[in-house]
């Protein structure tokens, strides 16, 4: 136990979008004795839904109720890199006003996917204001279904052995079934989150790509599907989550690319990646080329729905070349 008078571990959650939502009540879901949950979000109607969900879970009005609570650990989930790095200047300079003098310990673990430098940034703040706090990146990989179902994967970059294995124990497999350290260095959860999605982009857009073609020369697309599936083609993208309308029961592509991951997420994901890379001066030839895809998917419309649209988008262009 990292704070070892106190009965219950008290959490706070900030964040409680499509992901959040479904992952803070997760928290409760094995010992709702062992957690006490402050959840916020600018959005009302957010932190309602997660409350609907689990009762427990106290619901505050800002930040400031969060830690004034002097929580054990405080978990993220927000959507772009600036609203982060807000949200920590905000936490940090709370705990400094509610907690500098007490000896409770506060964990912080930021679950968004932004670039490894903001994590790294925050780290540099505590250290420089001296908190009894920590902050690590474990950024998620399984989707709104994973969430749901305390599935997740958790890619985590900390130096810290103590926080890890209890963010580990007491928090992240509450939430999720795979917990690995990506690296002994904060930003390395991200690192690899941000390799694994490019992938996804990149093999997303692949398979969508050989769909459209094979279909338009006449094959069957579950025919094709099924071929992929056991020869060289094979990967998610296929097999679990195929973009091609039909192919496949539950999943995004099968009720108009409603839900899942949506292509202006894969397209903030894949800027993160290429400033990524341009910070070492490496010019993605791969990397760059998909962002500019899911850009035009964007622009063409797509932006909200799941990102195995790309297909549909690819489907379109030929179909108004054609006419
Ligand atoms: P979302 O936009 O649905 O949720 C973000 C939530 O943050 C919203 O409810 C919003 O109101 C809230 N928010 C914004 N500013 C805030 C602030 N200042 N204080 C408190 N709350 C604030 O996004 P999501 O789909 O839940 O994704 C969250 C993160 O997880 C993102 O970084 C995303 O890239 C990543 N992610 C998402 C998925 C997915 O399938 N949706 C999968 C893996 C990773």
């Amino acid at each position: 136990m990292l704070n070892q008078h106190r009965e219950k571990l008290r959490i706070g959650f900030i964040g409680l979008g499509q992901m959040g939502a479904r992952m803070a009540p997760n928290l409760l879901k094995a010992d709702s004795n062992a957690y006490e949950v402050f959840a916020y979000d600018v959005m009302d109607s957010n932190i309602e839904m997660t409350t609907k969900k689990q009762s427990k879970i106290n619901a505050c009005k800002s930040i400031d109720q969060i830690m004034q609570q002097n929580p054990d650990c405080v978990i993220t989930m927000l959507p772009t890199t600036k609203i982060v790095t807000q949200v920590y200047d905000e936490v940090v300079s709370l705990k400094k006003k509610y907690g500098a003098s007490e000896k409770i310990r506060t964990v912080c673990i930021d679950s968004s996917t932004v670039d490894p430098k903001t994590v790294q940034d925050i780290e540099q703040l505590i250290k420089r204001e001296q908190l009894n706090m920590s902050v690590m990146d474990a950024p998620v990989s399984g989707g709104v279904n994973g969430a749901e179902n305390a599935t997740l994967t958790f890619m985590v970059g900390t130096d810290n052995k103590v926080d890890f294995e209890f963010a580990q124990k007491n928090i992240l497999s509450k939430m999720g079934k795979s917990i690995v350290l990506c690296g002994e260095k904060v930003g390395m959860g991200q690192v690899a989150k941000l390799c694994n999605n490019l992938v996804l982009g990149i093999s997303m857009a692949g398979v969508s790509e050989a769909l459209v073609l094979g279909t338009k020369l006449g094959m069957d697309p579950k025919v094709l599907s099924q071929i992929f599936g056991t020869s060289t083609a094979q990967c998610w993208s296929v097999t679990a989550y195929n973009p091609f309308p039909g192919v496949m029961e539950n999943v995004p592509s099968s009720r108009n690319y409603e839900g899942g991951f949506a292509v202006n997420l894969m397209l903030k994901d894949l800027g993160l990646v290429n400033s990524a890379a341009k910070n070492i001066d490496y010019d993605l030839a791969m990397g760059q080329h998909v962002q500019e895809l899911y850009k035009q998917a964007s622009e063409h419309g797509l932006g909200g729905k799941d990102f195995g649209a790309i297909l549909k988008y690819f489907q379109e262009q030929l179909e108004n070349k054609q006419k």
